[in-house]
């Protein structure tokens, strides 16, 4: 299966658990991370989602109350992660992160920050602040000329005004209030490729920056690789780099990322209730099996356990995780 699957993409790569040597086996799990749908006020570059204002894709109300039965009933997950779109605008929303709240779990909201200022949303930053939520932004560099040209002309400004509201509630400061920054590193437009510079480097000179511009604190950095699926797969095919950045990613393999890869030990479940390894298999439609079949939310009820995937699924893309220091959406992996 591994095999067809990067031939599929038309590569010559190495298969990636051929490069890895052993199989991918999942741990338990404790993260879960739900995708609640495609909708977003941005549509970025980069986005592997390819996401935006025009995507209807949503949660319903019947999944909904299945992954907040999920969240109640297994005391294992210790955090749920919520992404999209811009999740704060999606169906569920509210309902899962008090739902899992109230059963002390650790909520992360992956935001664009920029969704603070739509009309219907002005009250997010306090209701983030109330629940004790985790805030995960993007800002894929500390330079306004680079951020505007992959997400949108005036996101820079919008996003340092809504991190200049976060720190006065207190995100930044509070040690209960985690304000979090995304870094990836530019597209290419040539044969020039990169990985994500050393994080913690990194994050001492946008600390160094932010404070001195703005005056903007945050917590930690988290530097992620662009892996080659969705916008960055057509950005990279149109200019004829596809082929040449899976190369150079399987180049940069470093076999210490794959102990602590993210898929191992999450859930990404999509917004009709299909489960996967990790957001990336989710874009690219590559399903958690187990023995039993195509794992679902209703299985993982109907089960009583969501220990059911033997292995992790993986695809030719997967050599973007564990390039370098390795990627995740927690950051670098070493
Ligand atoms: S990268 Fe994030 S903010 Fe940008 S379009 Fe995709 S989901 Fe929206
Ligand atoms: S893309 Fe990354 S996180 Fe997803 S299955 Fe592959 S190695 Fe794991």
């Amino acid at each position: 299966m591994q095999l067809k699957a990067d031939r599929e993409e038309g590569v010559q790569l190495t298969p990636f658990l051929e490069k890895v040597g052993f199989p991918l086996t999942k741990k338990p799990i404790e993260v879960l991370q739900i995708n609640l749908g495609k909708r977003c006020n941005l549509a970025c570059t980069h986005c592997h989602v390819e996401a935006g204002p025009q995507r209807t894709e949503e949660l319903s109300a019947e999944l909904c109350d299945q992954l907040i039965e999920i969240i109640r009933r297994f005391e294992q997950i210790q955090t749920v992660d919520l992404t999209g779109g811009a999740p704060e605008m999606l169906y569920g929303f509210k309902p899962l992160v008090e739902a899992a709240r109230g059963e002390g779990k650790e909520v992360i909201v992956r935001s664009n920050l920029t969704i603070y200022f739509e009309p219907g949303y002005e009250d997010i930053p306090e209701y983030c602040r109330d629940q004790g939520v985790r805030i995960v932004a993007s800002l894929p560099c500390y330079l306004e000329d680079n951020v505007d040209k992959m997400r949108g002309h005036g996101v820079y400004d919008a996003s340092i005004r809504a991190l200049q509201r976060l720190n006065a509630l207190g995100y930044g400061s509070n040690p209960d209030l985690i304000l979090d920054l995304v870094y990836n590193p530019q597209l290419p437009s040539g044969e020039k490729f990169s990985l994500p510079p050393a994080q913690a480097k990194l994050e001492k000179d946008y600390r160094e920056f932010f404070v001195g511009h703005f005056g903007i604190k945050f917590n930690h950095l988290l530097t992620i690789t662009n892996l080659p699926i969705g916008r960055t797969k057509l950005h990279l095919q149109r200019r004829h780099l596809y082929e040449s950045y899976l190369h150079f990613l399987e180049a940069n393999y470093n076999g210490d990322t794959v102990e602590p890869l993210m898929c191992r030990s999450q859930l990404s479940i999509d917004y009709l209730g299909n489960v996967y390894d990790c957001d990336f298999n989710q874009m690219e439609g590559l399903r958690s099996r187990s023995p039993r079949g195509m794992v679902t939310v209703e299985m993982l009820l109907t089960k009583g356990s969501l220990d059911v995937i033997e292995e992790v699924r993986t695809a030719a893309y997967c050599y973007g995780c564990t390039a370098g220091c390795g990627s995740s959406c927690g950051g670098a992996l070493v």
